[in-house]
Formats: structure tokens, C-alpha cells, sequence
């Protein structure tokens, strides 16, 4: 699905499986976000083969956070195409499954600050709180927020599994709150379309959720 010029979004609406939205970015470069659970995978494959491409086209894979169903995908890439992380997530990753994370060794760590693949300027925002290095990247140029499981359409990620904090999310989910967005890309369920709908949104969040998060 085309959400804006050089952005597509492959979303992932079974309801009997477990798996997370992967999106993709056309530009010099092809950057895919979050390619998911391994075993579901053709889901990432399809969504490419209907823009007429392949997994040998994606330059680069971002992930949002180490959980399974974001990262196991990681595994149908080869080189050239790179891999990144952020940096304290996968810290967190090797911490809690030893020698087994290796296998997600990324190429690039995330930090703070600008990453520039190619013509394409993304801002990555640490955003801890459903897990301790989960980044958020944000597409200037198109305004465009990848929120991994930050934030969802009328949602917020668990905080209930290791490393999450509740304090933390919400200032997390308070610093997404002040860019600039026109297209709200949620790690689940569906895309916000429009400044209104994601003021909104975030307005809905507060009012439903941050009692929640203490
Ligand atoms: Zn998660």
C-alpha cells in the first residue's frame, strides 16, 4: 500500500497470527523498517513483489526494538544489505540471550541524532519504555513517524515485558507528541493519516492511556 511518494506500507491485519507492520522507503536508497517474524516473512516478500522488487533491493533494514516479531526477519537478508539497531537495544539483546543475538549483529548502530542513507535524512528518537532501546525514526522530508511500538492508532505499547517502564514510555510518547507528523506508522494495526487525525490520536492517548503509566 502506497502511503506518499517514495513510502509504502506492508501492514499486517491477521487477526489469528501475531506479526508487526513492515515499511518501506524508495528513494536513492531502499530502506525497509521492521521486517518481522521469520515464519511470516512472505508477507514482507509480497509487499515487494507487488512494487515489482525484491528483498535484494532493500540497501538497508531498521529495526524499531529487538522483540521477535520486529527482528527475526532480519534473518532473509544477506550482504550488501545492511542492518541497524540501536545501540542500547541490542546491548539489552545480547544481555538477556547471550551468544543467540549475534546472529542480529547489526552493521550500523542507531543513536541519537541524524542517519543519512544515501539521498534519505531520517532523525532517530530514543524512545525506551516497552523496550529499553526501541528508537522511533522520523522522515522529515515527508513527514513521516515510524513508531515501532511506541505509539498505535488509539494505542501504546506494552510496558509489562523486560526492560519496560511505564514512566519512560510516556515521556517517550511526549517527545513524539511534538514533531511535526502527517503519517503516524505504528509497529501494528493501522497508519494515522493527517496532522489532525494524529493530534488527535495523541490527544486520545493521553486522556486514555497516561493514567495507565506511572
Ligand atoms: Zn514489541
Amino acid at each position: 500500500m502506497k502511503v506518499t511518494e517514495g513510502l509504502y506500507a506492508f501492514l499486517w491485519n491477521s487477526p489469528v497470527e501475531n506479526n508487526c507492520n513492515a515499511f518501506l522507503v524508495r528513494g536513492g536508497k531502499n530502506v525497509l523498517i521492521d521486517p518481522g517474524h521469520r515464519h511470516l516473512f512472505r508477507h514482507v516478500e509480497e509487499g515487494l513483489r507487488r512494487l515489482g522488487t525484491d528483498v535484494s533491493s532493500v540497501d538497508l533494514v531498521i529495526v524499531t526494538h529487538g522483540h521477535p516479531d520486529h527482528i527475526e526477519g532480519l534473518r532473509m537478508f544477506r550482504k550488501p544489505t545492511l542492518l541497524a539497531m540501536g545501540e542500547e537495544e541490542y546491548r539489552f539483546l545480547l544481555e538477556r540471550g547471550g551468544g543467540g543475538a549475534t546472529e542480529f549483529a547489526p552493521d550500523i548502530f542507531l543513536r541519537e541524532g541524524e542517519l543519512t542513507v544515501g539521498d534519505l535524512s531520517f532523525e532517530v528518537l530514543l524512545t525506551p519504555g516497552h523496550s529499553p532501546g526501541s528508537i522511533s525514526l522520523y522522515w522529515k522530508d515527508r513527514k513521516a513517524l515510524f513508531t515501532g511500538d511506541v505509539v498505535f492508532s488509539k494505542g501504546i505499547g506494552r510496558t509489562d515485558l523486560p526492560g519496560g517502564a511505564g514512566r519512560k514510555l510516556r515521556e517517550s510518547i511526549e517527545r513524539l507528541k511534538g514533531l511535526d507528523v502527517e503519517f503516524l506508522l505504528p509497529g501494528h494495526g493501522e497508519t494515522v493519516r493527517g496532522r489532525e487525525a494524529v493530534r488527535r490520536n495523541f490527544q486520545f492517548i493521553e486522556g486514555y492511556w497516561y493514567p495507565h503509566l506511572r
